[in-house]
Order: structure tokens, then C-alpha cells, then sequence
């Protein structure tokens, strides 16, 4: 054991997860002959530094390719460090990372003041190799790694890392292990489809984006938890049950099915705005203003 973690797990034949103790972040590495992947950069320049000393004591293999699994700091405000790898990441992560990282810097410097000077000096690097919904195959030195975009769940630009000759799948935040789903960007009604379309990756391990490893029952379970929020998220957005019986109900903590409920609202909202869109950019059709 190290003082900043659990040390290096291999979860399948030269694959390896890192379990941060700072926000109990996994890491993921994908030996392959001559390079080594890395799954996620974590929080700041110090975490990155610390993840790159790790990945020396792991391997004397160069990082050429990194991979974010979604545009949540924790994930990737590290990139900076990273490069001049190439870093993976699905269009919409990239897209918010430029559009929004100010706003997620300056929201998370709030919220943990004690790490806000660390966070205030991150260069926000956001990937520069864009993966589209259907995904993207990686050669790293042989080894074949599949990026797959399997919805929108726990935010809408989630990808899932696929190492298929080990039936490893890193899931993100997609899946989490030790606390309850986060909603905050999340599609509530969406994310239980999302989590159908992983499992029929077949997994036989998966990584979550924090806490322990986890085997296909554990997400199974957990799918069926998030299909019972949604349900609940459906029925108070279509006025059919009150928000305090929902909440009494459901099988989150109440901070997280707040949460959960409030998207449903938002996210109901956005969806109505982008087929509004759709209808407004069709040909013949009078776009307003
Ligand atoms: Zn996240």
C-alpha cells in the first residue's frame, strides 16, 4: 500500500487499475507492446504528476495515448500534465470542456476550497482526438481497445473503454461503486438503457470511475436501482406523483434523488428545445427572428 492509494491492481492480463484515496478515483492502464494507456488524468497539475510517478513504477512503457471517460475535472483537468499524448474523448466531452470548464473550474473551487488554489491553476486541456457516437477502435502497441458510447446516462458525453481480449471494461461514472450514482449532468429517464447497452458488452470485469471493482451483478443491480429513479423521475414530470412521495421512495439518498428529479425536469426541457430545433432547421420550414 502507498500512502496516496491502494497501488496498482492488475484486473486483467496487463491491464491495471489505481484506486486514488483523493475522491477515490480509479485510474486505468492498458499495456500493450511498446505504449501504455491511461484512462483518466485526475483533478489537478500535483495528482497528474503523481499519477505519471505511478505509471513509471508500473512500467517503463511511454504514454502516447490517454483516454477521458467524461468532462468532469476529476477525469481529466490533469491532461496538461499528460501531454504531448494524444487524448480521446467523445465530441460532446470536448465541446463542454471548452464551452464549460471555466464554469466547472470556478463551481468545484467553490465547493472545496481547500484544493480551489491547485484547481485555479489548471490548465484546462480539453482532448484533441474526437470520438463520435459510434465510437472509435484504439491500436495501442497491437492490443485492440474499444471506445463505445452507449448513451446518455451520467452525463451525455460518457465513453466506456473496452479491453476486449480480457473482458475489462473501465465504465466511468457510468457505474459507481461506494456512493450512489451522481446526477448533477445526468439524463435520469436515459441512464438505465445506457447501462443495458454496457452489459451487453459483456463485461466480466468493470471499473468503475470511483470505488471498487465491480463483476456484471453488481451493475446489473445497480441498473435496476437507477430503472426504479427513473421510473419515479417519469411519473413526477408527468405530474402523476408528487415530488415528496418520489423522494420517500426512492432508492437513492434524498440529496441524490433531488438531484435525480430536478434533471428529469431540465433534461425534459432540453430535449423538447432540441426537436423544436430539429423542426425549425427542416428544409421549407421559417426558422423565427
Ligand atoms: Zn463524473
Amino acid at each position: 500500500m502507498s500512502g496516496h492509494g491502494g497501488g496498482w491492481q492488475e484486473v486483467g492480463e496487463r491491464v491495471f487499475r489505481f484506486r486514488y484515496r483523493s475522491m477515490d478515483l480509479n485510474v486505468g492502464a492498458v499495456l500493450g507492446d511498446g505504449e501504455v494507456l491511461v484512462v483518466d488524468t485526475r483533478s489537478w497539475a500535483a495528482e497528474a504528476e503523481e499519477l505519471l510517478a505511478d505509471l513509471r513504477a508500473l512500467t517503463g512503457l511511454p504514454h502516447r495515448q490517454v483516454v477521458n471517460t467524461h468532462a468532469h475535472f476529476d477525469h481529466c483537468f490533469g491532461n496538461a500534465t499528460l501531454r504531448p499524448a494524444a487524448v480521446w474523448g467523445h465530441r460532446r466531452c470536448i465541446e463542454n470542456l471548452r464551452t464549460r470548464g471555466e464554469e466547472q473550474r470556478h463551481a468545484t473551487m467553490r465547493g472545496m476550497p481547500d484544493v480551489a488554489g491547485a484547481l485555479a491553476a489548471v490548465r484546462i486541456d480539453p482532448p484533441d482526438r474526437a470520438v463520435d457516437d459510434g465510437g472509435a477502435t484504439l491500436d495501442v502497441g497491437g492490443r485492440r481497445v474499444e471506445l463505445r458510447f452507449c448513451g446518455r446516462g451520467h452525463t451525455d458525453n460518457d465513453l466506456v473503454v473496452l479491453v476486449p481480449d480480457v473482458g475489462v471494461v473501465f465504465a466511468g461514472d457510468l457505474v459507481e461503486e461506494g456512493a450512489p450514482p451522481s446526477y448533477e449532468d445526468a439524463f435520469p429517464l436515459e441512464w438505465p438503457a445506457t447501462v443495458d447497452r454496457l452489459l451487453d458488452l459483456a463485461p466480466g470485469i468493470v471499473v468503475p470511475g470511483h470505488g471498487d471493482v465491480v463483476g456484471p451483478d453488481f451493475v446489473r443491480r445497480q441498473r435496476q436501482e437507477l430503472a426504479a429513479m427513473a421510473d419515479l423521475c417519469g411519473r413526477v414530470v408527468t405530474g402523476e406523483l408528487p415530488a415528496a412521495e418520489a423522494l420517500r421512495r426512492a432508492p437513492f439518498p434524498e440529496d441524490h434523488a433531488r438531484g435525480a428529479l430536478e434533471r428529469a425536469r431540465v433534461t425534459r426541457t432540453l430535449s423538447a428545445r432540441a426537436a423544436w430545433r430539429a423542426g425549425a432547421a427542416a428544409p421549407g420550414r421559417a426558422r423565427p427572428g
